[in-house]
């Protein structure tokens, strides 16, 4: 990571993170069930296998694998020639086996990196290593925390869902820097269509923060791997999001620096964040790596993964594509950066923009249709099923058929809220070809009418122009378009 000028005497945080990001597959990972599960009961998308019942076998899903293999090559990581599985053994009620299987020393992903920006800085993140493994099924606690509840109910419609566990150096200074990873990584995992951020818990973040002195960071931003072992650091559980995270790492880093600088010791543990209150607050001490007592798991052989690094392809990812629609397309690089926050607004633009001038696709891209949207709380693919309707709106507008004004302020609203189509919206309300003669029919009557206006406005006083324009808008209705109606004006006074 590159370095910050630190204060010898300052007080650094030192933050790593393991994240869990659920894959997008049609089945679990080793079973059939299917994870198509919106608003299922519960316990009834599971089978012998994910129930853990005796004599069930694995078998592993090809395109949990491929996944990965795309992750691998994207956050541009070691994939090895031979991949494979370890049992990882722990008593917990969501655990019906009582292991789950993950993989330990021959992770699928190893050494990659991920570049982040902060500040305007570009920052290079270190990705220790990204493995695969079974989701645990889901508890819920009924009538308090995990601590207080009555009595708590388990749903295993969760277990075998594929995870991905993507280890991080500990390479972030704050918890700024943690929320640009986990956005970028989101965005990047939504471009290689292997992972759905609007799934509820389909991102989860353990994190480990320790606080060093300031002395001890070179010119580099680095410190010493001795160093950080000494240092007393926390874990902390349960985060959700990447603004859950954000939150729990500013609220964990200030509870640390203030104890040391108090003079107490921070205590090596872990703590659970919880989101209601606000505050991270400790829970069970942590297993150490020993306690797991991994082993290979033997219902599954070694997994060779060479040949699919070879076939398989990613597609164009956001910082690619962010740059070439600054060179293809001209755009600026708000605009640019804007289009290409998701996969589907970058397709959908460049569509629009391959049949009109890509500066008027942007504008309604990004402007209209994301503020529109944005407006709602609706997201595109809330509309990918009506990309064709929209582009006819541009189509319309692009040959002056309807003003820019009536095709933003009521065609579009219109389309949102109501569900029509552009022709159905434009014929209900009047809104069709304007009628250049009668604009110019109502401009001469302004004209006629307001002489003392005209005077002003050709003394060179704008705000008798506008006057003027308000007058033609109230004859016509409002159907002209205000721009075009300026232009006539002003076209009359220079005659
Ligand atoms: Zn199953």
């Amino acid at each position: 990571m590159t370095a910050q000028a630190v204060q010898q005497d300052e007080l650094v945080a030192v933050i790593g993170l393991e994240v869990h990001v659920q894959l997008e597959t049609d089945t679990k990972i080793f079973c059939g069930c299917s994870t198509d599960q919106d608003d299922a009961e519960p316990n009834t998308y599971t089978c012998p296998v994910c129930l853990g019942l005796p004599g069930a076998l694995p078998v592993l899903n090809e395109a949990a694998v491929e996944s990965a293999v795309k992750v691998g090559k994207a956050i541009d990581a070691d994939i090895p020639e031979e991949t494979r599985f370890h049992r990882k053994n722990y008593f917990y009620p969501d655990l019906p086996k009582g292991f789950q299987i993950t993989q330990y020393d021959a992770p699928i992903c190893q050494d990659g990196e991920l570049e982040i920006e902060v500040g305007g800085e570009r920052r290079t993140v270190g990705i220790e290593r990204a493995h695969l493994e079974e989701d645990p099924g889901s508890l819920q606690h009924q009538g308090g925390n995990i601590d207080t509840a009555d009595y708590t109910l388990v749903n295993y419609n969760r277990a075998g869902i594929p995870l991905m566990e993507i280890v991080t150096d500990p390479d972030f200074r704050s918890a700024e820097e943690v929320r640009a990873f986990l956005a970028k990584l989101e965005e990047v995992l939504e471009y290689l269509g292997v992972f759905d951020s609007s799934r509820d818990g389909s991102l989860r973040v353990d994190a480990n923060l320790s606080i060093v002195s300031g002395d001890e960071v070179d010119d580099d931003g680095a410190i010493d791997d001795s160093t950080l072992e000494d240092a007393n650091r926390t874990e902390v559980k349960n985060i959700s999001s990447h603004k859950g995270a954000e939150k729990a790492l500013a609220y964990e880093e200030t509870r640390q620096k203030n104890a040391i600088n108090r003079g107490r010791e921070v205590e090596q543990e872990t703590r659970h964040w919880d989101e209601t209150r606000g505050i991270t607050v400790s829970m069970r001490s942590k297993e150490a790596e020993k306690d797991y007592r991994y082993f290979r798991e033997a219902d599954l052989p070694p997994l060779q993964v060479s040949d699919w690094k070879e076939k398989l392809s990613i597609p164009e990812l956001p910082d690619a594509r962010r740059e070439r629609f600054q060179d293809e397309y001209g755009l600026s690089e708000e605009a640019a950066s804007k289009l290409t926050s998701t996969k589907q607004v970058a397709d959908f633009y460049e569509d629009v923009a391959e049949t009109f001038d890509p500066d008027l696709a942007a504008t309604w891209v990004a402007d209209n249709l994301l503020g529109e949207l944005n407006y709602r709380d609706m997201a595109i693919t809330d509309v990918e099923g009506r990309f064709d309707e929209f582009t006819h709106l541009v189509e319309l507008v692009a040959e002056d058929e309807i003003t820019t004004k009536n095709a933003e302020e009521i065609v579009l609203r219109e389309m949102l809220d109501e569900g029509d189509d552009p022709e159905t919206i434009i014929e209900r309300e009047d809104l069709g070809k304007v009628d250049t003669g009668a604009v110019e029919g109502a401009v001469q009557e302004a004209i006629d009418e307001n002489p003392d206006a005209v005077e002003d406005y050709h003394a060179g006083e704008d705000g008798a122009l506008n006057f003027l324009v308000g007058q033609v808008m109230q004859k016509t209705g409002g159907s002209a378009d205000p721009g075009a109606v300026n232009g006539m004006l002003r076209e009359r006074r220079d005659e």
